[in-house]
């Protein structure tokens, strides 16, 4: 029985050392240029959320495509997060709560500037649902965000009062986890905040572009990826990943 096993590992191996000498110098260099998730590495799913889809109260223009890439993506990680927007009634980031104000402009609160936005993810309601045609059972966490009142939070890690924190830095770190790759909406705000706290949490951040779309007020999308990139944040296309 024992014999049986180590003849059958050895063939095992020599199977391999044969699979290698084939696929030779071209197929070694192809699986090179890609890169390939390993146990630490976790792929973040943002606000992949019906209000931000078309047809939403938020949408996203085409937010709806980045779903087939993420699906597909996601077979290829073993750890999966998402995060779901998740507010209020009376939310102090939504234009209907400041009288006169309409959404997109901006106002000063305690913590900074905010953009004001129409009604969007409050709580326990269809539009806060993670979209239908989201297919990642695998996914370990949910990290719902923005659910204090009097605070918004674009960011996964980091409440926009620069103070409060999800645990999510927390929970990767006791995870092993030391990279992740951002996907979902919107490239200027949720993805962008989450993948550069990410950073400053330590981690090697990768955002899939493809598997992103953006809002884009004034150029924002521009803004992100050069705030992105100045922090170390690597942009990468979905075909990148193996
Ligand atoms: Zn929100």
């Amino acid at each position: 029985m024992i014999h049986l096993q180590r003849r059958e590992m050895m063939f095992g191996l020599a199977g391999v050392a044969l699979a290698h000498s084939m696929l030779g110098r071209v197929g070694m260099a192809m699986a090179a240029d890609k890169i390939k998730p390993g146990p630490s590495s976790a792929l973040i799913v943002v606000d992949v959320q019906n209000c931000f889809l078309p047809g939403g109260s938020l949408a996203v223009k085409d937010g709806d495509q980045v779903i087939p890439v993420i699906n597909r993506i996601a077979k290829d990680f073993d750890n999966v997060v998402m995060t779901q927007d998740w507010h209020t009634a009376h939310h102090i980031s939504f234009a209907s709560t400041h009288d006169g104000k309409k959404p997109f402009e901006v106002i000063k609160l305690p913590y900074g500037n905010q953009v004001l936005w129409p009604d969007h993810c409050v709580q326990g309601t269809d539009g806060a649902s993670i979209a239908q045609n989201i297919n990642i059972p695998h996914a370990q966490l949910i990290i719902r965000k923005g659910f204090h009142n009097d605070v918004d939070s674009y960011s996964a890690f980091l409440e926009a009062d620069k103070e409060t924190r999800t645990g999510l830095a927390s929970y990767l770190k006791e995870r092993k986890i030391d990279t992740v790759f951002v996907t979902g909406l919107a490239t200027d705000f949720c993805v962008a905040w989450t993948a550069m706290d990410a950073r400053n949490a330590g981690l090697n951040v990768y955002v899939v572009e493809d598997a992103c779309r953006g809002i884009d007020i004034n150029g924002s999308i521009a803004k992100a990826w050069e705030d992105m990139t100045k922090l170390g944040v690597k942009r990468i296309q979905s075909s990148d990943i193996a």
